[in-house]
């Protein structure tokens, strides 16, 4: 009972993007969130990589976290993130 709970913050190599532009200004999956956007901090500002496990865990978090995200830049159009890929090839005998 004694794990802390991680939150979740916007990438700070990407802002959230999930991808940078490289030094030849190539567009290239981030590499701090695994192209993702999101990271997990601990309670020592430790960021650390979500596991692609814990995706269908923390979609609803991400889900939220993005569309904030698209609301402040007025980013209309359609990103699919890793999340959202590993919901979609859940098995549907999870329930
Ligand atoms: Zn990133």
């Amino acid at each position: 009972m004694s794990e802390k709970k991680k939150r979740i913050i916007r990438c700070l190599s990407c802002s959230g993007y999930a991808w940078i532009e490289d030094d030849d200004g190539q567009v290239v999956d981030c590499d701090w969130c695994g192209g993702v956007g999101y990271v997990y901090r601990d309670e020592k500002d430790v960021d650390t990589r979500i596991p692609e496990a814990d995706y269908p865990h923390v979609a609803d978090i991400l889900e939220k976290l993005e569309m904030e995200r698209m609301r402040e830049i007025g980013y209309t159009g359609e990103a699919k993130k890793p999340w959202e890929q590993a919901i979609r090839q859940r098995p549907k005998d999870d329930d």
